[in-house]
């Protein structure tokens, strides 16, 4: 081979760096599609209850909105380092907008913290991360954000339902068509609830008779979720999480959420906490290692899984323990974070599945999110491979197994 075949080859079987390479989207609908689904999403809605006027109220001027379609398809495609999420999720600023946030709204937090046992910094984080205590509250027509998804159809028995959802919001006058705005995917108000999450969960706190969680007072929104933290489990004054340290030689195969054991038991290892003080107290925890054995290690309690039930991803919920935890006067986390780590892309995260199914640890599928199946192909490669079992889906994992495997 002549060495500038043998340099195209290599070009075209190369990795792109990872911000050359974005998911193709092509975005098939338009306004004409959007009206005709919605003529045949009319009997369906009437059918799950809507009246005829509630839906022509509502669905008056649905527009569809291409934008929305190119975030859901590119969501995957945001993988940001957990220490830079936190960067900002937990700035100083932020820390100091959170604590503003609970002097101004003192009283009606008083009030929610008696009436659903949840602790008041934990509400004020998630509004923190949710919309920037109210600043962010999104400006997407809700509906049109909706129907557009529903109709794209990628997600649309979902979309649909949640439709359905936001037109019996609108038809129960909790809020003006026009003022029912929210994310690009249909989060609503302070701490952007789908209209699935609204039905079951949002409260009249201020006593109006409307569950109105877009208005600039937050009384309903910050209840809301109040509400919703104690329906999933909360447990008042108890921690969500703590950074821990753990001792030389420790084992890895223990980290990871099947592994839920007294304090005690993680104390009789040697763990310790972060300044590597004993550990007390008579809770049930797991270990978790957001970055792998390189970053900080955190025992997680049961606040950590009703944290979780708003939004699943590890960097979500530790923003929102973090940030309540500053907000009551705590410190920074002690171990640094691997922050010379690049993590992995969306491209990369696929072909470190295709990888390590090849290699005999099969991921079911390779879909770029790292869930427990993948978690533990990791962790059966690293065994194999005499690496720390952490479970940590890293570049050098990635890199090795190219290595042992034919160029693709
Ligand atoms: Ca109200």
């Amino acid at each position: 081979m002549g060495r500038w075949a043998f340099l195209l080859l290599l070009a075209l079987t190369a990795p792109l760096p990872a911000q050359e390479r974005r998911i193709e989207v092509v975005i098939e609908g338009n306004q004409q599609g959007l009206d005709a689904w919605v003529e045949g999403f009319r009997g369906r809605a009437l059918a799950a209850g809507i009246s005829p006027a509630a839906f022509q109220e509502g669905m008056a001027g649905v527009t569809f909105l291409p934008k929305v379609v190119e975030r859901d398809r590119r969501q995957d495609e945001f993988t940001k380092a957990i220490w830079d999420y936190l960067d900002k999720a937990v700035s100083d600023d932020r820390i100091a907008l959170g604590q503003r946030a609970l002097r101004d709204q003192a009283a009606v937090l008083d009030r929610i913290e008696a009436t659903y046992g949840v602790d008041r910094q934990a509400v004020v984080a998630i509004w923190g991360l949710e919309s920037s205590f109210g600043a962010v509250r999104g400006d997407i027509p809700t509906i049109s954000a909706l129907a557009t998804l529903a109709y794209d159809g990628r997600r649309g028995a979902f979309f649909e339902g949640e439709l359905i959802e936001a037109l019996r919001i609108l038809q129960g006058g909790h809020v003006a068509p026009t003022a029912m705005l929210g994310s690009w995917a249909g989060a609503m108000g302070h701490t952007q609830f789908m209209p699935s999450s609204w039905a079951k969960l949002a409260v009249d706190f201020d006593g109006d008779g409307k569950r109105n969680i877009w208005s600039d007072d937050p009384a309903d929104a910050l209840a809301s979720t109040a509400a919703y933290l104690a329906k999933a489990g909360w447990k008042k004054g108890a921690p969500w999480g703590r950074e821990v340290r753990l001792p030389e030689g420790f084992d890895y195969l223990l980290a990871g959420p099947r592994t839920q054991k007294p304090l005690a038991y993680w104390a009789g290892l040697g763990v310790t906490d972060a300044a590597g003080g004993a550990l007390a107290g008579e809770d049930w925890a797991s270990l978790l290692l957001p970055a792998g054995a390189g970053g900080p290690a955190f025992l997680i309690f049961d606040n950590f899984a009703a944290i979780e039930t708003y939004n699943l991803a590890d960097s979500y919920v530790i923003a929102v323990g973090h940030l309540a935890d500053r907000l009551a006067g705590g410190g920074p986390f002690l171990a640094p974070w691997p922050r010379d780590l690049r993590v992995l892309d969306y491209f990369e995260r696929i072909e470190l599945q295709e990888r390590l199914t090849a290699a005999g640890f099969d991921t079911l599928g390779a879909d770029a999110k790292m869930g427990p199946r993948t978690l533990a192909a990791i962790r059966g490669y690293q065994v194999k491979s005499g690496l720390v079992p952490d479970g940590y889906p890293s570049l050098l994992l990635l890199e090795r197994l190219r290595s042992e495997q034919p160029a693709r």
